[in-house]
């Protein structure tokens, strides 16, 4: 009893404290709901075609933590991967993230990248200097014209609300360029594992000191029996959705198979209102160093999340917010559970965050393990 650790899930954060804590002499046991590990990074060949596919979404990693990236790279070979995303609008491919390429395409220009800064600064809303909503961020960004053809309506259809009640920071996560430089991230290391996630976070679970639980949740009465718990299921979950339920975005994804080359590249991104889809991703493009004769497709619809279905995107509007913030307070009460992840701490998070805040989670529970100090509910804050 007094080494032994609960881990509720089996995706990045539960399988990188899992196997520190089991490096460490810690007896482990994860417990995964799905009949798979790895979460929604969860990537498997295809019977029929080969073709590796991203079960729950495209996933590529992207990352500026040097230490992060060498933490991968120990765990698997990774292949050299650019995402470079197009963008159908008003029935016409363009290039993703605006950049030059962009801006000549749709204005018909040939535009220097001083021109362009210069005709984008013109159409940017000047007025606004603290943009609260996605709608003033991206007017402030790039304009009326382009918020209209490239992010309005993507964006209603990804979170189903108007980018005026969204939060700023969805925007930011994007890139404006003045140059040719299509790669979607701004991130100095990127790459794909060569055999898909999967193996990655079984290497992680493969050790004698971690017992892996598939198909089995990890109820709330069954974490007193270990020494510490942590928590990468929903935080709600956790306290049975007593206070209400903290809303999430799904995805539906309609699969489409074809011979040869679908549509040229990996990813294409549909930025109308009126087409239902967000996106169609190609997933054998992600794998540029194989070779397949066919292929396969997800067109991805998004939605509200009803309690029967994965949760994926948090949405984080100030009522979710305080309930969220209502659910910390109940968390912080507990003894013995830490809340990590996407899910743990209701936060859109990539990979590299994930895999970055696990390994911290991880040493800060070992320092105070070794100090016999309390292990604090939230190792960072979800707030
Ligand atoms: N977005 C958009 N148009 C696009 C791509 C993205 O409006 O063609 C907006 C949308 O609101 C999205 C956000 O920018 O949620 C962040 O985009 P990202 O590609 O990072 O989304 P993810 O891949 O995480 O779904």
């Amino acid at each position: 009893m007094s080494n032994s650790i609960g881990i509720a899930g089996a995706g990045f954060s539960g399988a990188i404290i899992a196997n520190k804590l089991a490096n460490a002499g810690f007896k482990v046991d994860v417990f995964e709901p799905r009949a798979h590990v790895a979460g929604n990074c969860f990537s498997s060949r295809d019977n029929s075609t080969g073709i590796m596919v991203h079960k729950y979404g495209p996933h590529i990693f992207h990352t500026d933590k040097e230490h992060v990236w060498q933490y991968v790279n120990k765990l698997a070979s990774f292949k050299p991967y650019v995402n470079r995303v197009k963008a159908n609008s008003g029935g016409k491919i363009y290039s993703l993230p605006i950049n030059l390429h962009t801006i000549n395409q749709f204005f018909g220009t040939a535009f220097s990248p001083a021109e362009a800064e210069e005709f984008i600064c013109m159409q940017a809303d000047q007025d606004i200097t603290e943009p609260v909503s996605f709608e003033q961020q991206a007017m402030k960004f790039v304009g009326k014209t382009l918020y209209n053809a490239f992010f309005a309506g993507y964006t209603q259809k990804q979170w189903g609300l108007s980018p005026a009640e969204l939060p700023a920071s969805i925007l930011k996560r994007l890139p404006l360029r003045f140059n040719y430089d299509d790669n979607y991230f701004n991130h100095q290391f990127q790459g794909m594992p060569e055999q898909g996630y999967t193996p990655i976070i079984e290497k992680l679970l493969n050790h004698p000191n971690i017992k892996v639980h598939l198909q089995q949740k990890l109820s709330r009465d069954q974490c007193s029996e270990f020494t510490h718990v942590f928590w990468s299921g929903p935080l709600d979950a956790y306290f049975d959705y007593r206070l209400g339920r903290l809303p999430y975005r799904t995805l539906d994804f309609r699969e489409i198979r074809a011979t040869g080359d679908y549509q040229g590249g990996a990813v294409v991104n549909y930025c109308d209102a009126d087409v239902p889809y967000t996106r169609i991703s190609e997933h054998k493009h992600f794998t540029p160093w194989e070779q397949h004769q066919d292929t396969i497709c997800f067109a991805e619809y998004s939605r509200q999340a009803q309690p029967e279905d994965e949760p994926y995107y948090p949405v984080r509007l100030v009522n979710d917010k305080q309930l969220l913030s209502a659910y910390v307070t109940l968390a912080q009460q507990e003894r013995a559970v830490t809340f990590v992840g996407r899910l743990g701490t209701y936060r859109y998070l990539d990979m590299d965050v994930t895999i970055d805040e696990a390994l911290q989670t991880a040493d800060a529970f070992l320092q105070a393990h070794a100090q016999q100090q309390v292990v604090p509910a939230f190792i960072i804050s979800p707030l």
